[in-house]
């Protein structure tokens, strides 16, 4: 058992000064008083938020990030991204995956996530097996302190109408008995731990909404995600298909309970997000990534009106940082709206409202007892350096909106992940090892473009 003691915190019910947290062996917060004293407790030396839950990530297209720059042909898109994408996935070996998810996801902790929810279909890298590239995802997880609800993908076709897989799709290939296995082993591998296992059908290109059913029987708990309306020519292909879009494809054979988490249900009509928000699902949104592959806007203020909820997440790991994509995620809405401040209602700061909602949203969306500084929960959490001189002497609510509005991860001091300190004086102390072998795998595929 240890004690901390807060000089602010930020609770479900907003800040509270002189907070004493009392987190178990587990590393779950066991206790939670205010105006308390701090004898006999470690000091947190600032404002303490609670850790941001990164709901979707990609971590092996961390790769990639910046090598895509160059238009080599005449109209550059999120499809011949998806090449250079599947070109970098060729190169990479189990261990390889390895170090830099490792990197990567010590990244990801310094910029305020403390969990993550892993995407996966790089199945078979270099023709491994796809137990070891999950395995390698773990131990890299754990390396970097982090903790993981995996997903490993349905990857069956490479378009709508049961197309055949390309060359390059067959390393994510999975028949379902074969998904139901690895979903098994691993959840018996992490039972003792703060990991998680869910599943994800890729999308409704690359798997039949037929075959959801089934899938949901034969995997019967735990998370399930899906990129859902992504790009316009998806919509398109789609409606060609079947006269739907993917939104109303998929709300008409599925009943949407709180297993599911759409990512980017960008392009969404009135009564399709209206669905979407009174269902228990989640969505997954990732401001960074859609402004890079040129996705577009969901229109998030409607969508929040109709009592929807959604979370954010790193995706390509182009930005690693969750302040960056909450600044977006409000910025995108002020452009199309001309309007500011466009996610907080009347009387609440924006910083606030957005990191206490992401977070809870996606720790739901994983299946992780996080998100929430909170009894139960899990002793995940930022303290900001109160200490830097954009934050020195401020009211919490204005040091939030700095980090939100103006800052980055050079604003964080420390995180804790399940009550261990990962990060201190902003530096995960064990990026330095891997960063020669990440920098030389970045030189080895940019050599090969
Ligand atoms: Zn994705």
């Amino acid at each position: 058992m240890k004690t901390y003691h807060c000089p602010q915190a930020l609770l479900p019910d907003g800040w509270a000064r002189d907070c004493r947290i009392t987190v178990d062996n587990q590393g779950l917060i066991t206790g939670i008083e205010k105006d308390s004293s701090s004898a006999a407790a470690s000091r947190l030396p600032g404002p303490v938020i609670p850790g941001m839950v990164n709901v979707h990530s990609h971590i092996h297209q961390r790769l990639i990030a910046g090598l895509t720059g160059y238009r080599a042909v005449g109209a550059d898109s999120f499809w011949t991204w998806r090449e250079q994408m599947y070109r970098a996935v060729g190169l990479l070996s189990p261990d390889e995956l390895r170090t830099l998810a490792a990197f990567a996801f010590m990244e990801l902790v310094e910029g305020g996530y403390t969990v993550t929810g892993e995407f996966h279909y790089p199945h078979r890298l270099k023709g491994g097996e796809p137990v070891q590239t999950a395995s390698a995802l773990f131990d890299a997880a754990g390396t970097a302190g982090m903790s993981l609800t995996l997903l490993p993908v349905w990857y069956r076709y490479s378009g709508f109408g049961r197309q055949a897989p390309a060359e390059r799709q067959r390393p994510f290939i999975m028949e379902l008995n074969e998904l139901a296995d690895l979903v098994g082993a691993l959840r018996g591998h992490v039972a003792e731990s703060t990991h998680r296992v869910g599943v994800a059908p890729h999308s409704l290109r690359a798997v039949e909404v037929s075959d959801l059913p089934g899938l949901l029987s034969a995997i019967d708990s735990g998370p399930v995600h899906l990129h859902i309306s992504e790009q316009p020519a998806e919509v398109a292909e789609c409606r060609e298909h079947c006269g739907r879009t993917p939104i109303d494809l998929l709300c008409e054979h599925i009943d949407l309970d709180r297993r599911w988490c759409l990512i980017h249900a960008t392009h969404a009509s009135e009564h399709e997000l209206r669905h979407m928000a009174r269902s228990d699902a989640v969505i997954g949104l990732c401001p960074t990534t859609e402004a890079d592959l040129g996705d577009g806007l969901f229109p998030v203020r409607n969508f929040i009106d109709e009592g929807g909820r959604f979370a954010i997440g790193s995706d390509s790991n182009l930005v690693t940082d969750a302040a960056s994509e909450l600044r977006l995620l409000d910025w995108g809405q002020r452009l199309q709206l001309n309007r500011r401040n466009v996610l907080c209602d009347e009387g609440e700061h924006l910083g606030r409202r957005l990191w206490r909602d992401a977070a809870l949203a996606g720790a739901d969306a994983l299946d992780q007892p996080a998100g929430q500084l909170a009894v139960g929960r899990r002793a995940d959490w930022i303290v900001l350096d109160a200490d830097h001189p954009m934050l020195d002497g401020l009211d919490a609510d204005y040091q939030l909106d700095t980090l939100v509005l103006a800052g980055g991860r050079e604003l964080i001091d420390q995180v804790w992940i399940a009550g261990r300190q990962q990060v201190e004086g902003g530096r995960h102390p064990g990026r330095e090892a891997l960063a020669s072998e990440v920098a030389r795998l970045r030189r080895r595929l940019a050599q090969a473009h």
